[in-house]
């Protein structure tokens, strides 16, 4: 080839490249100590109070202090306000005022599991389950036949909060049992969706029996002393709990060379954790006021007092300009807000659903969305080209290695984020975040690399 022509296809046409052949030595490491910190804040944090915790116990070691309304606040102070113990919205205050706007990330720290119905406990046939009703998008069969365990709270009639753990470490783990191939003709014919019910979906939780033969649920009995005599509950207090059963293993690394992370919850946490991290490691104190928000509640539509559409977010935000006398919409009408949420990675076992031109890779840094939703974009924020634009040269300023995709194939499904709840505030929003294999399975896949890109690409967004 000339060089001519050379120099031409360098000018001219698009190059999208893979990390690894992009990336220094010392960038690997960076990204390898990156992701060990990672992993530890994966498994600290499987439920959305979990992880809140987690996210604070950090926050607190960088110098963020829980903030109070009135405080008065100037350039570089730290502050965080909890939500109810779900979700967490962080702030470095910048030299500029919030009339100018905000640097916003928003990410979720809620991820797809089983929840204990308010009467969970049963037995049948001599064996002990908990009922679970299944939060956010899951795949049924994909929930079966694994180690699990349980995390949450007990709330007692009196107020208070017992913290339920069970199945850590070496402690016993529970099961949703699945038929034998040997009997599972019937089952194996019918789909996917369909082979394992909702209301199959419980857990077992023991098989010995307390007292005399002839007496009833003596199983379940059982069950019921033992929690007792760990955590002072009895069966009526199941009413007001939320017990979540989540995946029992830890993230792991995946693959020969190291270069995956396999591990339950990525979707968002691998977002959250970014956006958190690159908040707490800012070295100067930022332009404008750097904003970190974990919200709760995205797998099921981000409703709720804790959710991404709730007015914590805005009330946040309104104390933050009324201690600088502005207006939140003024605030808001200059802000923008990278939505840090999970895409799609192309899979090529599964090819047919993805249209490979448009698709999110491994390896290829963080994944911009500029829409999402399905049928025709329905439902999505879509953000639009001055902010795409706008996102482009920050990322590229920062030397953060990044592509544009969608989410599978042009009426294949879809999805949604909490980037149109912040649009709808009149923040220019755009979702980016990390490419995922298996989403929303208990043992979900990404790649280290992109989880470090995703690191710096909300470092360019709150230094910009
Ligand atoms: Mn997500
Ligand atoms: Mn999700």
């Amino acid at each position: 080839m000339s060089e001519e022509l050379k120099a031409l296809k360098k000018q001219l046409l698009k190059d999208d490249r893979n990390g690894y052949d992009v990336l220094s030595a010392a960038d690997l490491e960076k990204m390898e100590a990156y992701c060990t910190v990672y992993k530890a804040f994966l498994d600290a944090g499987k439920t959305e109070r979990l992880s809140a915790r987690a996210a604070i116990a950090l926050a607190e070691k960088h110098g963020f202090v829980e903030y109070k309304r009135g405080m008065s606040l100037s350039a570089g102070d730290k502050v965080y306000s909890c939500n109810r113990g779900k979700g967490l919205v962080l702030a470095v205050v910048g030299r500029r005022s919030l009339a100018e706007g905000a640097q916003i990330t928003a990410a979720h720290i809620d991820s797809p599991r089983l929840d204990f119905k308010p009467h969970p406990l049963y037995e049948d046939s001599e064996l002990a389950y908990g009922k679970t009703h299944y939060y956010g998008g899951i795949r049924k069969y994909q929930w079966v036949a694994i180690p699990l365990e349980l995390r949450g709270v007990v709330v007692l009639r009196d107020g208070t909060v017992v913290k339920v753990v069970l199945g850590q470490g070496n402690e016993p783990k529970f099961v949703i049992t699945d038929l034998l191939p040997h009997l599972g003709a019937e089952q194996g014919k019918k789909p996917l969706s369909e082979a394992i019910p909702g209301e199959n979906l419980n857990i077992l939780m023991g098989s010995r029996p307390l007292g005399e033969d002839g007496d009833s649920d003596r199983v379940k009995l059982r069950v019921l002393d033992l929690l007792h005599e760990k955590y002072g509950i009895c069966e009526d207090d199941f009413t007001s709990a939320e017990l979540e059963v989540v995946p029992a293993f830890n993230a792991t690394d995946l693959g020969l060379d190291r270069s995956l992370i396999g591990a339950y919850g990525h979707d968002d946490r691998v977002c959250a954790y970014a956006a958190l991290k690159a908040l707490l490691d800012l070295d100067k104190t930022p332009e404008k006021t750097a904003v970190c928000m974990l919200a709760d509640k995205e797998e099921i539509g981000s409703m709720g007092v804790t959710g991404m559409q709730s007015a914590f977010f805005d009330t946040f935000m309104e104390d933050l300009c009324d201690g600088q006398g502005v207006s939140l919409r003024v605030c808001y009408e200059s802000s923008f807000c990278l939505s840090s949420d999970v895409t799609a990675a192309f899979d090529p076992n599964f090819a047919e659903v993805y249209e490979k031109r448009n698709e999110s890779r491994v390896n290829y840094g963080l994944g911009i969305c500029k829409y999402t939703g399905a049928r025709g974009k329905s439902g999505a924020s879509d953000a639009s080209a001055e902010t795409v634009a706008y996102v482009r040269r920050v990322l590229d300023e920062a030397d953060v290695l990044w592509h544009i995709s969608e989410l599978g194939k042009v009426d294949a499904g879809g999805g949604g984020t909490v980037a149109m709840y912040m649009a709808n505030r009149n923040i220019d929003t755009i979702d980016a975040g990390v490419p995922v294999l298996s989403m929303h399975s208990p043992f979900e896949t990404v790649g280290k690399l992109d989880c470090y890109m995703n690191y710096l690409g909300c470092k360019a967004v709150y230094n910009a």
